[in-house]
């Protein structure tokens, strides 16, 4: 018998092009009134459009968001708010901004309306992070969920394939994790593979035809469901090595997603052998780990963590820290195991 928890908080998801005119009609059906838009500074653009859009709503802009949410930007956005009196936020933009809004939210129980522009898949979850003095600590609480998510394929458009990719692949790590999950549950177990089957198929093309939309729509699809799934149920191996290359070394997150996933996968192989043969299944391959370093070289994202930033003399470290507090992962964490599986991917070897 399989016993299991199944516990979703609800969002409003829509999916469809032209969403930011529907911004009046969101913020209203939350009850709010004045509304901030965040992005960042990149994007602001995006935010202006959807400011103007909400027309007398909009409280006012905040475009400073960066990676990996600073206590001090989460602060100064915090104090924007108070300032202008807002009662909602709108979060335009990848998991950065939307990071910026959940850090929002975390003490004032704000409402967030997401316009996710990547990806990423972080609309979905109850996951907030905060950086402090160097230190990403991350927590869960439903206050950070987004109330409502506008999926528009057009707003990606100026996305750009290196950042596209990467984040796409992103999302197939959350559906990967989900699968071997220790919580895991059959719902998250079909968005799972829904949610690679998806990625897949769409990533190939939206860096090959940057004006397919049917493409773009389609990894938004995906980005829904990893999120979903990432939500839900609990990580392993390999977010915890990624959190600790991105905080230690600095790596660019989605990218260090990217080159880590196909050796994590190596690595759980034999003690996830449903897990991969789902995976494999919604790849359309032999072998799960394969596949999936197959997909990123077929998409041109990075394979080698040598070639984003990574320094030798990081492995030792890195393993090191990557298995210092015992967590749940299929096969259990050990030092030298985890140090070939860093060799593996500093070199971008494919998976035996
Ligand atoms: P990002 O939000 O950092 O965006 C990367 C860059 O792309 C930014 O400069 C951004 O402005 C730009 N960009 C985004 N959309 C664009 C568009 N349509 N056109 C042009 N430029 C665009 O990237 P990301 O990969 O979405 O997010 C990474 C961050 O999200 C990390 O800090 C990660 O920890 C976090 N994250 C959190 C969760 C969660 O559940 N909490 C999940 C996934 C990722």
């Amino acid at each position: 018998m399989r016993s299991f928890v199944y516990d979703q908080p609800a969002t409003r998801v829509i999916f469809g092009t032209g969403l930011l005119d529907r911004l009046q009609e969101e913020v209203k059906r939350l009850g709010a009134h004045r509304v901030i838009v965040l992005s960042t500074p990149e994007q602001r653009s995006d935010a202006e459009q959807a400011a103007c859009r909400l027309g007398d709503m909009a409280a006012g802009i905040y475009a400073e968001a960066v990676m990996h949410v600073p206590i001090e930007t989460a602060l100064a956005a915090r104090d924007v708010a108070k300032q202008l009196d807002a009662d909602c936020y709108v979060a335009i933009g990848g998991g950065s901004t939307i990071g910026l809004g959940k850090a929002i939210a975390l003490e004032t129980g704000m409402p967030i309306i997401a316009v996710p522009t990547t990806f990423a898949g972080s609309e979905m979850t109850p996951i907030y992070g905060l950086t402090e003095g160097g230190i990403k600590k991350t927590g869960r609480d439903r206050r950070v969920l987004p109330r409502t998510v506008l999926y528009d394929p057009a707003l990606t458009l100026t996305l750009p394939a290196k950042i596209a990719g990467p984040s796409g692949m992103n999302a197939i790590a959350h559906c990967v994790e989900g699968l071997y999950a220790q919580d895991a549950n059959p719902i998250m177990t079909l968005l799972a593979a829904e949610g690679i089957r998806a990625l897949a198929r769409s990533l190939p093309i939206v860096v090959k035809e940057a004006a397919n939309l049917e493409a773009r729509s389609d990894a938004l699809y995906g980005a829904w469901l990893a999120g979903t799934v990432l939500g839900n149920v609990g990580m392993a191996i390999h977010h915890k090595l990624c959190h600790t290359l991105g905080g230690t070394f600095n790596l660019p997150h989605a990218e260090t997603h990217t080159v880590v996933l196909p050796h994590a996968m190596e690595f759980n192989r034999e003690a996830a052998p449903e897990a991969m043969r789902i995976a494999a299944d919604a790849l359309g391959v032999r072998d799960a780990a394969q596949g999936i370093y197959d997909l990123a070289a077929r998409i041109g994202a990075p394979l080698a963590l040598k070639d984003i930033g990574m320094p030798a003399d990081g492995l030792d470290r890195a393993s090191k820290l990557a298995t210092e507090n015992p967590y749940y992962n299929p096969r259990p964490v050990e030092y030298s195991g985890v140090r070939q599986l860093l060799e593996n991917a500093y070199h971008g070897k494919r998976p035996a």
